[in-house]
């Protein structure tokens, strides 16, 4: 495709705006020129906050019924335009379209609890007269919308996790400036196009495009923005803190997620779970399976089912609806990891699959025996690469989980239910997952981790908490 076959435009008030600069947008899998995105300076982002800024009354003047109603639109228009936002999908981020498919569907449901969350809005009853000097006091809470919500977003689930902040932010009340990755701005855009088929005031939605580097830092310093809601890289959101002054800031950010396989399980249940929790979107999911510890009991009899079914994999075009595994974002990327991987070697790791570039697909790789101060373990690896260590005991499991900077999601397989409740309360992560990969999420739960995993919840009910100001007011009738 021409540079100016699909030049696209970026969405303010409403309307589609050209911006002076443009840059080439490319299939991380073909490499051919996919389309021209805008790259807006800092005075065009400053504009488009000015127009979400006016926009805060219209915005606030919805009620609960007409903000539902939007959200339920727009479930409505993705469930009318599947196919096309998934294969947008598969095409800028080489996702596997099977797995596009999958993330539009939740997708529609993260808009549809969006919409059903509209409605519960609600504050609590305060029993003032419970302190000294409280008598004939009627006391209550409400929660008002927070205003201009600035939402930067990664390239990994291009639509459902913009869906995670836009649906909120709908639902509170507020006013969204987006800045999608640079790798994914044709979903952002695509959202823009069905968001202008509904009834959501102009000037409440706006889409802006460019590098994180300018747009991203106009949007955190901005004083017309409220509150930062970020996804995406643990640098990149530390320093966001740093610069965000007082405004609020949410980080949905990294991990090197974990797994305990205890013995005395049914490793043929476990081991497909384990293949889409490690490889799938090339392992470029934030809980992504990266580091498996087993039981010293079943770990041979695992380790060789893991590998057999990692070879039954299939690799190539994401829009075939066949393939499991495509490339990775970019060609970088598979530099690095190749990197992370001899240096996991030379501290006397095995490489058991994968563990190079085939095509220009990095194949998912199985490493054993790697030390915890390897690259591939103690960072996140963002790619299709899982550990598979041995343990003897559920407290070492458990103390590698912990040795680790992020703290996301974690996940146990085991039948003892003591075993359960211990890893339980012990692993110093987010959210742990019993008799399940750490990658399960489903998109009404709290979902957000410790550590330099990041802070603030997603999941309906609490960014829309996280998305709006607690107001008390007190009635005195003395
Ligand atoms: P990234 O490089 O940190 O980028 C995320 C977003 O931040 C992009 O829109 C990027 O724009 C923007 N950005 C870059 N520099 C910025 C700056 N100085 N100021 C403001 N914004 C800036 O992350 P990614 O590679 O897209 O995504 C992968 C990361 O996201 C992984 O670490 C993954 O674990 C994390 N993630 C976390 C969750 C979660 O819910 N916890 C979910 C998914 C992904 P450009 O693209 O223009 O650079």
């Amino acid at each position: 495709m021409g540079k100016t076959a699909n030049q696209k435009k970026y969405y303010v008030a409403g309307e589609w705006q050209t911006s002076e600069k443009q840059a080439e947008l490319s299939s991380p899998f073909s490499n051919e020129v996919i389309a021209s995105i805008p790259q807006l300076s800092r005075d065009e982002v400053e504009k488009v906050i000015d127009v979400a800024f006016e926009a805060r009354e219209s915005m606030a003047k919805l009620t609960a019924y007409e903000r539902a109603q939007i959200l339920e639109q727009i479930t409505k228009l993705f469930i009318d335009n599947r196919q096309e936002a998934a294969e947008i999908i598969s095409l800028e981020a080489s996702k596997p379209l099977k797995f596009a498919l999958a993330e539009v569907d939740r997708t529609i449901e993260t808009y549809k609890f969006a919409s059903e969350e509209a409605k519960r809005l609600t504050g609590e009853m305060i029993p003032m007269d419970a302190a000294k000097n409280g008598a004939n006091r009627f006391g209550y809470t409400i929660l008002q919308p927070i205003g201009v919500i600035g939402a930067i977003t990664p390239f990994n689930f291009p639509q459902n996790l913009v869906a995670h902040k836009v649906g909120p932010a709908i639902a509170a009340g507020n006013t969204i400036v987006l800045k999608p990755a640079s790798q994914t701005p044709l979903s952002a855009l695509f959202l823009a196009e069905l968001i202008d088929q509904t009834d959501l005031p102009k000037g409440a939605f706006n889409v802006v495009t460019g590098s994180g580097g300018v747009v991203g830092d106009t949007l955190v310093e901005s004083n017309k923005v409220n509150m930062i809601t970020f996804t995406g890289s643990p640098a990149v959101g530390i320093s966001i803190q740093h610069k965000a002054g007082l405004k609020k800031v949410a980080l949905e950010l990294g991990s090197n997620a974990g797994l305990i396989i205890d013995k005395n399980v049914n490793l043929d249940d476990i081991v497909p779970k384990c293949v889409i929790g490690a490889f799938s979107n090339q392992g470029q999911v934030c809980i992504s399976l990266q580091r498996t510890y087993v039981m010293e009991e079943v770990y041979d009899e695992f380790l060789e089912k893991f590998m057999a079914a990692t070879k039954q994999l299939v690799i190539g075009n994401p829009l075939d609806i066949n393939t499991d595994i495509s490339a990775m974002i970019h060609e970088r990327e598979q530099h690095r990891v190749i990197d992370w991987i001899d240096e996991a070697v030379e501290n006397g790791a095995h490489v058991v699959a994968g563990g190079k570039v085939e095509g220009n697909v990095f194949l998912p790789t199985i490493l054993t025996n790697v030390s915890a101060d390897s690259k591939v373990s103690c960072q996140e690896v963002f790619a299709p690469i899982v550990i598979v260590n041995r343990i003897s005991t559920i407290e070492e499991g458990i103390a590698e989980i912990n040795n680790s900077n992020y703290g996301l999601q974690a996940g146990i397989f085991t039948n003892d239910i003591r075993t359960a409740f211990k890893a339980s309360k012990e692993l110093e992560v987010g959210g742990v997952m019993i008799n399940d990969i750490p990658t399960y999420r489903v998109d009404q739960m709290p979902y957000g981790g410790v550590k330099e995993s990041g802070t603030g919840k997603e999941g309906l009910k609490y960014a829309v908490n996280e998305m709006t100001e607690m107001k008390l007011v007190v009635w005195n009738q003395n």
